[in-house]
């Protein structure tokens, strides 16, 4: 679309040029807003919920719509329909990337990262979606596989669980669904409560057993010392995964830390543009970069986030949201496995038909055939939880 005339405005007459007709136009954009109770408590390291917002974007052309989505706050709808809509609605439905920037530039002066950034994202990814849509191809195939199956990681254990509760749920993905790998969350309290968060990885690795993958995650909750001590006393844990040991706003301090222990290290959930999580990659922080497409700029910006990881010599990681990442994550040669959130997992199967199933710790998308990312909002579930 900008090849032709370089501007990167509306060029209706550069596609006809290159299609011989007009290419589908974005017709409307619908955003929703559904807060869903988490079915116990929810805790990690430095902040506790009782529930999850969904922002819900769907993206429409002719007849067919797009779907897309952000966790994050109510507030976002308003960037959505404010700020986004008016700016997308007769462009071209097929040039996502020219869509994504032109969002991008546009919201310069409100503040590009945070719930900005979580709008433009749910956006590109329901215009991803409508582009496979009007294809008729799965979202995996538009984008060109890297690889058929997609390995997850079953990530929950909140320290707001009792030992109970946290057993049941990690068996549940373990034995029940044959996933290789667990994350539970560590750091309770900013760190105040290291005694039990060393008991609790002690009963996780009784719960999985000693062939099952065991990650740790901190949410910044620790100081570094206090990381790198916590690590030597989990060492016998065999824990492969140290998330967020520290804030993932030190740098300095993630990378000591990565240094000074075993597991691999692993940030990036907060990234919000390319910058940030090329920043993290290229400073020796991570071992593994995490870049959420909920939150970076949609499949645009987490497809780009997976070849700057891939320059570095470092995988890439999909957190949460896993029905969002997963047929990115089928195109990214450098992708290591996608996020299978419980509270994120809860609410895609709530509101969606066709979720994936990740028996076996693998997903295979696309391979129903649907296409898009195959799923479809099911009203009758999920209004009950709309709020706006
Ligand atoms: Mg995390």
């Amino acid at each position: 679309m900008t090849g032709l005339n370089g501007t990167g405005a509306h060029t209706a007459g550069a596609d006809k040029v290159r299609t011989g007709k007009p290419d589908p136009a974005i017709d409307r954009i619908d955003v929703a807003v559904y807060t869903v109770p988490t079915d116990a408590p929810e805790a990690d390291g430095t902040i506790a919920w009782t529930s999850t917002t969904m922002v819900l974007v769907q993206a429409v052309s002719g007849g067919t719509a797009g779907l897309g989505w952000t966790y994050g706050a109510p507030a976002t709808r308003e960037v959505v329909g404010g700020e986004l809509a008016p700016l997308l609605l007769g462009r071209s439905a097929l040039d996502v990337p020219a869509a994504n920037e032109a969002m991008h530039r546009s919201v310069r002066n409100a503040g590009a990262p945070g719930l900005v950034a979580g709008a433009v994202s749910a956006v590109d990814i329901a215009l991803w979606d409508l582009k496979a849509r009007l294809l008729g191809l799965p979202l995996v195939r538009l984008l060109g596989a890297a690889r058929e199956q997609v390995a997850v990681y079953g990530s929950g254990g909140f320290t707001s669980y009792d030992d109970s509760m946290m057993d049941r749920q990690l068996r549940g993905w373990a034995d029940g669904q044959g996933i290789p790998r667990v994350k539970i969350k560590v750091g309770e309290s900013w760190g105040g409560c290291e005694r039990r968060d060393l008991d609790r990885i002690r009963r996780a690795r009784e719960a999985v057993g000693p062939d099952c993958e065991l990650y740790v995650d901190a949410n910044g909750g620790y100081t570094g010392k206090q990381a790198v001590r916590v690590a030597a006393a989990f060492a016998d844990q065999d824990v492969r995964w140290f998330e967020e040991p520290v804030s993932s706003d030190d740098l300095p301090g993630l990378r000591a830390v990565r240094e000074a222990v075993l597991p691999d290290v692993a940030a990036g959930e907060y990234g919000y543009d390319l910058p940030y999580l090329t920043r993290m990659a290229a400073a020796g922080a991570v071992d593994c970069l995490q870049a959420d497409a909920t939150r970076c700029g949609g499949i645009t910006v987490w497809l780009r986030a997976a070849a700057v990881a891939e320059g570095l010599g470092l995988q890439l990681s999909g957190h949460c949201a896993p029905h969002v990442h997963a047929h990115a994550a089928a195109a990214a040669p450098a992708f290591r496995h996608l996020e299978w959130f419980h509270d994120h997992v809860r609410i895609e199967n709530l509101f969606f038909d066709g979720t994936l199933d990740p028996r076996g710790g693998v997903l295979t998308p696309g391979a129903d055939g649907r296409p898009g990312h195959g799923l479809s909002l099911v009203e009758e579930r999920a209004v009950a939880y709309r709020v706006a």
